[in-house]
């Protein structure tokens, strides 16, 4: 079990990559192969050895490195245990990369485990030689890499929201990772391309190779290697009738958004690429509610305005009229996107994340201001700051959004004068201090995604504590209510764009919210919701939660109440 984050069926075979710097493939072999894929092996040990030879030789009048190689060399040459490799491809029937891989793995977690400076160095001298090999191995096959022709179970130890996002697509069945929460970026990713995807699973990269049939439940988070026939039949039956609900759920996207009492609300789509606006309308969003524009980063890790305006323009051309929520750049923490800004930081999620990275990087925060206020003159477009902590940083990003327009004035460049300013409440200062931040914009959106893991300090991608980030926790409801009535108190408007409103749309409308933005792939589950229940239920509801001292009586109640 692990923990589900994008549900769907999938079933089909496994690709197997690996987290180092090649993906490692991993297939059963016929045990008429087992001589020749041993002396595979054996030639790409013996290239590694002679690469290692001339590194030293080279290196020779720089001793302390030549003594490096010559201790790979040493490692290499090791005659136990390369005997462990090989009978390993003999009597697992396995290939010789994923062999090398798991003899590999075992020494150097012998080593890890003695926690000694002198046993961790070895640990690394033990991946160079093995990254050595590999590269020897898999210069001389492509296998493994010729299951992406067909569509697979991609299974991965971590999968970065940059990787994710770059797959192709087409040939992604369904995701499964060692390691990831509900909440991360990952996940993120994979929900709204409405791929299967359970992460947090622990060591599924060792228990899945290359090929084997995989079924992948992605609401139950359940994985089920080599199925039987009855299982297999069972699942395949399962596969159809989600086939007929989402047909069903289709049915609703032209429906109005509105409870049995005819009260509107507003559902937008939260996305991460201007190319999915049109996905996002055509699952029935009424906009953006919200645009991750750090993702910008992910084709170009130095976007200039153009860069920045051209994602907008097109944004608003799909749009069509329909709003535009731009958040700026969110970058740092699980995005970091492998910019050498973030490499070092102990604590990502607490560190110069966001925000305080464009507080930090002006030149690179204004080229985004100029960009989205050029691009307001397009459509209709709204400006949010995310990771407020404070009175402080809002009027300090706004201080730097004026001094921008007066720079565009005066550079006889347009912009929307009346360009709408928000920010996101997703740190709980923000949320307890909402009375004072509301005097200063416009809107709010409750990022809810970030408010658990900061209000319960559980870290939203690390599987070991997923368990303890639970969005039904009486202080996260509180701090919801007090968001939303100080923004009520003060006029402005409030919605919400954390993940949480999939699951609670029902109390959050009864707490008096009106505007959500969800991952597109859902927005007709939550429209189902919505039109399950009036508004007097859905307060009657909230008004009980608000009694519930814990998640689980919450949970309890919601599921006694069929409404969630
Ligand atoms: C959130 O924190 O709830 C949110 C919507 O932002 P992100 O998931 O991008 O951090
Ligand atoms: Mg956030």
């Amino acid at each position: 079990m692990g923990i589900p984050v994008s549900s769907g069926i999938a079933i089909g075979p496994a690709l197997v990559l690996s987290s180092g710097p090649y993906p490692i493939p991993q297939y059963h072999i016929a045990q008429d192969i087992v001589e020749s894929e041993q002396a595979r092996y054996l030639a790409a040990v013996q290239h590694a050895i002679a690469e290692l030879a001339k590194i030293e030789s080279d290196t020779q009048t720089l001793r302390d490195i030549s003594i490096i190689f010559m201790g790979h060399r040493f490692i290499i040459e090791d005659t136990g245990m390369q005997e462990e490799i090989l009978a390993k491809i003999s009597q697992d029937l396995v290939n010789a990369e994923y062999a090398l891989n798991d003899v590999m793995r075992k020494h150097r977690n012998k080593f890890q485990a003695l926690h000694s400076k002198y046993h961790q160095e070895r640990v690394s001298d033990l991946e160079d030689v093995e990254n050595r090999i590999l590269k020897h191995l898999l210069g001389q096959t492509d296998r493994g890499r010729e299951n992406w022709d067909q569509p697979a179970v991609l299974v991965a130890r971590d999968l970065s929201p940059s990787q994710t996002a770059i797959l192709p697509q087409a040939k992604i069945l369904a995701f499964l990772t060692d390691i990831g929460g509900k909440t991360s970026h990952t996940a993120i990713v994979a929900r709204t391309r409405g791929i299967p995807a359970i992460v947090g699973l622990g060591s599924v990269t060792s228990q899945i190779i290359n090929g084997d049939l995989v079924i992948v439940d992605g609401k139950r988070g359940i994985v089920i290697i080599a199925p039987d026939k009855p299982t297999l039949e069972k699942y395949e039956r399962q596969k159809i009738q989600e086939q007929i609900r989402r047909q069903k759920l289709q049915e609703l996207v032209h429906l109005p958004v509105e409870t049995l009492d005819g009260h509107k609300i507003t559902l937008r789509a939260n996305i991460e690429d201007s190319s999915e606006v049109l996905l996002a309308m055509a699952n029935g969003a009424e906009g953006i509610g919200l645009y991750r524009t750090e993702f910008i980063y992910l084709h170009n890790p130095d976007p200039d305005e153009e860069a920045h305006f051209e994602a907008y323009r097109t944004a608003l051309q799909y749009l069509g009229g329909k709003k535009l929520i731009i958040r700026t750049l969110d970058l740092g923490a699980d995005k970091d996107f492998g910019l050498d800004d973030f490499q070092g930081e102990k604590n990502p999620f607490l560190g110069c994340r966001s925000i305080r990275l464009c507080f930090e990087k002006i030149n690179i925060f204004k080229k985004q201001l100029r960009a989205i206020l050029r691009a307001s003159l397009l459509g209709r477009v709204e400006i949010m700051f995310p990771m407020i902590s404070s009175l402080e940083e809002v009027l300090r990003a706004k201080a730097i959004l004026e001094e921008t327009k007066q720079e565009l004035t005066k550079a006889n460049i347009g912009f929307d004068p009346r360009l709408r300013v928000g920010i996101m409440v997703e740190i709980p200062s923000a949320a307890i201090t909402a009375d004072l931040l509301a005097k200063e914009v416009a809107f709010f959106s409750i990022g809810t995604n970030d408010l658990i893991q900061y209000s319960l300090a559980v870290d939203r991608i690390n599987p070991r504590v997923a368990s303890f980030y639970k969005p039904a926790h009486p202080a996260i409801f509180r701090l919801i209510k007090q968001t939303i009535d100080a923004a009520y108190e003060n006029n402005i408007k409030v919605s919400m764009c954390g993940e949480m409103s999939s699951e609670f749309v029902i109390p959050l409308m009864g707490l008096g919210l009106r505007d959500f933005s969800v991952t597109s792939s859902i927005i007709s589950e939550v429209k189902e919701l919505i039109r399950s229940v009036t508004m007097r239920e859905a307060r009657q509801i909230s008004a009980h939660i608000l009694t519930c001292s814990t998640h689980e009586q919450t949970i309890e109640y919601l599921a006694q109440v069929k409404k969630t």
